[in-house]
């Protein structure tokens, strides 16, 4: 127990209660023996003074005093003392003060009652016995001081009166040598209650003091074993952290290097490995790294997260398949997968087609069954190419020429393709130059109408003269510009510049603008429409669009959302290159389209297969309501096989090349 916790007031009834308990103990402890002693001497006088007949009353009395101090002692042994209450042991106390002074009382009605009747002698017995009882009281009661002296007076007090009465000279000393003793026995037990009463403290004190040190060694005790289990316990929960740690950092540098989704190493992995093998591998083994891609994966992901990732993971599956676990084999873009794998034959060509058709077999996920484009670029490790870098290099090189043909399929570097992708790459940085020093100039090239009433139109024809690499076809760089994005300034000059070119023209002429896919699904062609007629205050009506039947291969939802909103300003819209892609015209029937212009292929033989397929190909726009226009019209054969026909438009060399701006409006002026 902390004892400062406790208030004063508790502390200080506490020590009260522990010194009163004290005293009781110190008293009772004596008691048996001053029972013995007080029986013996009071049985001895008994005998002494036998044939005294009321001395019997006497020794009963006494004795009757002595079985109640007796059971008193009992009390307190067996049941005051195991209380602990302050009642109790001022209890014990007082009960054995009184019964101590109703002996003394007794003792004193021994001497009341027999002095007179005594011998010279016996008195002096009787002096002894009381002085000698009197003595031993002092020690006894030596914590009751008060008490003491009463009971000495008691004993000693009717024998000096007594004494002294008597007026003998001799009995007047032993009176007056009495009234010394009571004097100095009262003055031994003031001194002796104050001892007792002083060790008594001392000892409590003491007692206080091993007690508060046994309590802060318990306490510390305690706190020590309290700090030896937090120990044990950090010391564990330390440990097994270590362990978890170490488990963790195993793991993570497993997962680190592996492709949370398929399960296949990543990138950097993959890297590492891969220069590892290069390293460590035997020469004479051929070895080849093939880039895979899937082939416009954002339609794919328009599905769903859940359908690409079952995608790519089947993709991962049936490389591993085809691996059979010999080769490296990582996941290294979103949609890209690369790896190495060992041919002896060198059939790399034929092992890509075999991978390639494998890859490409119907996929099932949630939604369906999905199909995939997949194309390969294949580079074999040789003398020019034993590194990461240079396979990399050459297998991204040999899939980026896929693309730009626009062809699906397996192909294996050549060093050709690098020359076309360097020639390109050129392209783009003169592209992007002339864009800036607008080397770029409009032609125009006239749409001729077969009836008079109907206005004729000048389609917009890019040129591109540049003073390095001479003219440049739109046909070369369309598709450059449309790979880096220049498409979308270059697309929105064009508009502008047409509808300029178009005010300068008589009132009904429409100007038909080509029109890139990039335009409609990255760009804003809607507002960049606007922009151009607010900006140049030409009639919509004045304004055709021109694009090309392929576009209806992408996303078509967003492509359909963008021509109604440019068909919305007024401006009319044109199918270009009609029949060279695979569009059925049951289908061009629910797009926002007005015009369909049939690609030049379908009249540069005009056998009676070729007849047979462009009259039907006209009749079936005609019946669906489109204009239709025939492009490529370079002989007057055709131009009066197309009008006997009925095509509603004629364009070709053979009404006009395409003009310069300025030679626009002599030209028109001429026709009318
Ligand atoms: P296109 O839209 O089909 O344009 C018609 C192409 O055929 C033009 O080639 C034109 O000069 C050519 N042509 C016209 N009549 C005849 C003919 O009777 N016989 C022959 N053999 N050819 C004829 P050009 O100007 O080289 O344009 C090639 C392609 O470049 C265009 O094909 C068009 O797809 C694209 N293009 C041109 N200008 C632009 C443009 O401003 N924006 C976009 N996005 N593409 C453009
Ligand atoms: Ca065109
Ligand atoms: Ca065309």
């Amino acid at each position: 127990m902390n004892s400062s916790n406790s208030s004063p007031v508790l502390e200080r009834s506490r020590e009260v209660l522990e010194l009163t308990h004290e005293k009781a103990l110190v008293m009772y402890r004596q008691l048996p023996n001053v029972l013995i002693f007080t029986f013996v001497a009071s049985s001895a006088l008994m005998l002494y003074y036998r044939e005294i007949q009321q001395l019997w009353f006497w020794w009963g009395a006494m004795q009757c005093a002595g079985g109640l101090r007796l059971i008193s002692w009992f009390f307190w042994r067996y049941r005051w003392r195991k209380a602990d209450s302050l009642q109790q042991s001022s209890r014990a106390t007082y009960i054995f003060i009184a019964l101590s002074l109703i002996t003394g009382a007794l003792w004193a009605c021994f001497s009341i009652a027999f002095f007179p009747v005594s011998t010279a002698s016996q008195r002096l017995v009787i002096a002894l016995v009381m002085a000698t009882v009197a003595a031993g009281s002092v020690n006894v009661l030596a914590l009751a001081p008060w008490a003491s002296r009463v009971f000495i007076a008691l004993l000693i007090g009717p024998l000096v009166v007594m004494f002294a009465s008597t007026g003998e000279r001799d009995e007047l000393v032993i009176a007056a040598l009495g009234g010394a003793l009571f004097i100095g026995l009262t003055g031994f037990a003031r001194v002796a209650s104050q001892t007792a009463n002083h060790l008594l403290l001392m000892a409590q004190e003491r007692n206080h003091k091993i007690a508060s040190v046994f309590a802060q060694r318990e306490a510390l005790q305690r706190d020590k074993s309290h700090l030896q289990f937090q120990l044990a316990e950090k010391v564990e929960t330390l440990e097994q952290e270590m362990t978890l740690k170490e488990r963790y950092a195993r793991e993570l540098a497993r997962v680190a290097a592996l492709d949370s989704l398929t399960g296949l190493l990543n990138r950097s992995a993959f890297e590492r490995e891969l220069h590892q093998h290069l390293h460590e591998r035997t020469r004479d083994l051929p070895l080849a790294l093939v880039a895979v891609e899937i082939r416009r994966f954002d339609l794919i992901e328009l599905q769903g997260a859940r359908t690409s990732e079952q995608v790519l993971v089947a993709i991962a599956n049936r490389l591993r398949d085809f691996g059979g676990g010999q080769l490296l084999l990582a996941r290294t873009g979103t949609a890209e997968f690369t790896m190495v794998f060992c041919d002896p034959e060198q059939r790399w060509q034929d092992r890509g087609v075999f991978l390639r058709a494998a890859l490409q077999s119907t996929i099932e996920t949630d939604i369906g069954p999905v199909a995939v484009d997949v194309i390969l670029g294949i580079a074999t490790v040789d003398e020019e190419a034993q590194d990461l870098e240079t396979l990399n290099y050459r297998a991204s090189i040999a899939r980026q020429d896929l693309r730009q043909r626009g062809a699906g399929g397996v192909v294996l570097f050549d060093t050709v393709m690098e020359v076309e992708i360097r020639r390109r790459q050129k392209l783009r940085f003169a592209l992007h130059a002339a864009l800036e020093t607008r080397s770029l100039t409009l032609v125009f090239q006239p749409i001729e109408p077969c009836m008079t009433r109907v206005s004729r139109k000048m389609e917009a024809l890019l040129r591109w003269d540049d003073p390095e690499l001479g003219t440049v076809s739109p046909a070369m760089f369309i598709p450059v510009a449309e790979e880096s994005g220049l498409i979308l300034p270059l697309g929105r000059w064009v508009l502008l510049e047409s509808c300029r070119a178009a005010l300068s023209w008589p009132g009904d002429t429409v100007v038909s603008v080509n029109v890139s896919v990039q335009q409609i699904l990255a760009g804003d062609l809607a507002n960049d429409v606007r922009r151009a007629l607010e900006l140049t205050a030409l009639s919509p009506q004045r304004l055709e669009i021109e694009i090309t039947e392929s576009v209806f291969s992408r996303d078509i939802e967003t492509i359909c959302i963008v021509l109604e909103q440019v068909r919305a300003l007024g401006v009319s819209i044109a199918i270009d290159d009609f029949g060279t892609g695979y569009s059925s015209l049951a289908y061009l029937r629910h797009l926002p389209v007005d015009v369909i212009k049939i690609d030049r292929c379908f009249i540069q033989s005009l056998d009676q297969g070729s007849r047979k397929l462009l009259l039907a190909l006209f009749s079936m726009a005609r019946g669906l309501g489109f204009k239709v226009v025939v492009e490529g019209v370079e002989t007057e054969e055709q131009q009066n096989l197309l009008v006997a026909m009925g095509v509603d438009y004629l364009q070709g060399y053979l009404i006009a090349r395409p003009m310069l701006a300025k030679d626009v409006v002599s030209w028109l002026s001429n026709r009318t």
